[in-house]
């Protein structure tokens, strides 16, 4: 990456249409780790023109985004810069000038074809089976003649000429393209109003906010061809362009919400972590060139370059997501891993008072409060568990109801009968009452000793017991759980099963 005229530019222009798509998310991380590996500056403008289609609250959608995902803008809407503004829709002044000009050098026309007309020549060019492309009937309209239609009240739109001719550039990733302008026909850059139309507005603002570095997806690259000759209409240097593969889905289609979850706040609110959402998308169309597959911001700042971005799409494997993220949660320190489960569980209306939108925990009652020392606790025993946040109410829940449910058919000792199994389960209650069961080693020697009494594989005993005192058969190691649970709920959930078997 040259830094020969200064620093490197780097941007991100999203719309604020929704939140962000994991593919936008991509194309930020790219952008960012290039800016931070070269020094250079990381550019947020807000692409707000599609009016109908934009909401002040997915601006900050964005924002809240790229935070979570800690990839910080140096210059932006919210935090200013020298080139500013940073919303497209506060630059017209700036576009309209930038209009002026390619009308001035000749490069535009006013177009007063109506879209009745513009309908029709395409339909005519698909039966003719040619290329739907704009005939050019006012291509040579004599000036006289446009300035008394104008007068006259009709509008008309800018739409520029284009010269039959073989266009090219050196993409960063795929490398040398090019394509024939002849097919193309003039296309419009402004409205009647002379409001830009994106092509031609994604031009003048990377111009005017010097960015030196264009990286988006690779839909973007027909557009690319079109600002290629604007840039060079206007006289303007282009910046360097590398468009980053696309990510499809299993059936290799373009990745929807119907692939499940595609948007950074969704990954946020089931639970993933920043860092292997990072980490997940950084490896989703790039590849470092050697087995490394697990990388920090900092590591992929020193590891990552345009070169070694992949040049075929990347197929989305939510399934390797879950296990980034499973890796993620199991190194975390306990300490830490219980104050982002805490807060996350918080914010989902877990905890029974909390405010948290609930919703998001469909079908998961909320428990009491617990002390936070035993939430932490009990989320260490889950801890190798779980791959997201949001599986841990599933399993961490038992520890914190006042009752569980215990499945009977598992609740009885295998080829024992109920009351057997009960009489085995009071002996054990009383043995909890009288003694500590934090002390696992303890708790181990008694139950294999009883199992041995009662002429019972220990295993025999030891499920009727998970049972009683979790309500399910999969559960963290017996006795870490009778632990973390302590001598009172073991004995009161034990005599509630014993009661269970007696009816
Ligand atoms: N607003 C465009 C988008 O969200 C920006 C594309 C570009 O980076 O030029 O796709």
């Amino acid at each position: 990456m040259s830094t020969e005229a200064g620093a490197p530019r780097f941007r991100i222009a999203p719309s604020p249409t929704g939140s962000i798509h994991v593919g936008t998310a991509r194309t930020a991380l790219y952008n960012w780790l290039l800016a931070r590996k070269s020094g250079g500056t990381f550019v947020l403008r807000v692409e707000d023109t599609a009016r109908d289609r934009n909401r002040p609250e997915w601006e900050q959608a964005i924002y809240n985004g790229l935070s979570w995902l800690g990839l910080d803008w140096d210059e932006g809407p919210d935090v200013g810069g020298q080139y500013g503004p940073y919303r497209q829709s506060e630059r017209l002044k700036q576009h309209r000038r930038h209009l002026q000009r390619l009308f001035e050098r000749g490069h535009v026309y006013r177009c007063f074809c109506s879209r009745e007309q513009l309908a029709e020549e395409r339909k005519a060019a698909q039966r003719a089976k040619l290329p739907p492309r704009y005939s050019g009937r006012c291509r040579n309209l004599s000036e006289a003649e446009v300035k008394s239609r104008l007068e006259a009240g009709e509008q008309a739109s800018y739409r520029f000429k284009v010269a039959a001719r073989e266009v090219e550039f050196d993409d960063l990733v795929l490398g040398g393209l090019r394509e024939d302008a002849g097919l193309w026909g003039d296309f419009i850059v402004a409205r009647s109003d002379g409001s830009p139309v994106y092509n031609f507005a994604v031009v003048a603002d990377d111009h005017d906010m010097a960015i030196t570095h264009v990286l988006r997806g690779a839909d973007h690259i027909s557009n690319t061809f079109k600002q290629v000759v604007m840039y060079e209409a206007l006289g303007w240097e282009c910046p360097r362009f590398g468009h980053i593969p696309l990510t499809l889905n299993a059936k290799r289609q373009k990745l929807s919400k119907r692939d499940g979850s595609v948007s950074i706040q969704e990954y946020r609110d089931q639970g993933y972590l920043p860092e292997a959402v990072n980490n997940f998308i950084a490896l989703l169309g790039w590849n470092p060139g050697d087995e490394r597959e697990f990388f920090s911001l900092e590591e992929l700042v020193s590891a990552f370059s345009a070169e070694r971005i992949n040049r075929a799409n990347a197929i989305f494997d939510q399934e390797r997501l879950d296990w980034f993220n499973g890796n993620y949660v199991r190194d975390l320190p306990i300490a830490e891993l219980s104050r982002l489960a805490w807060d996350y569980l918080e914010g989902c209306g877990y905890f029974a008072g909390s405010n948290g939108a609930a919703a998001r925990l469909e079908g998961i009652e909320p428990v009491e409060r617990p002390a936070r020392e035993y939430f932490e606790a009990s989320l260490a025993l889950e801890q190798e568990r779980i791959r997201r946040l949001s599986d841990l109410p599933g399993v961490i829940s038992f520890f914190f109801r006042d009752k569980v449910e215990p499945d009977l058919k598992f609740l009885v000792a295998r080829r024992q009968t109920p009351q057997a199994t009960a009489a085995a389960l009071a002996q054990v209650a009383d043995w909890s009452d009288r003694n500590d069961v934090a002390d696992q080693a303890l708790t181990e020697g008694y139950l294999r000793g009883l199992a041995e009494e009662l002429g019972w594989k220990a295993g025999i005993l030891f499920m009727p017991i998970r049972m009683a005192i979790t309500g399910s058969r999969a559960t963290p190691p017996l006795f870490a759980t009778m632990a973390v649970l302590g001598s009172e709920r073991v004995s009161s959930r034990l005599r509630a099963a014993v009661k269970l078997l007696e009816e």
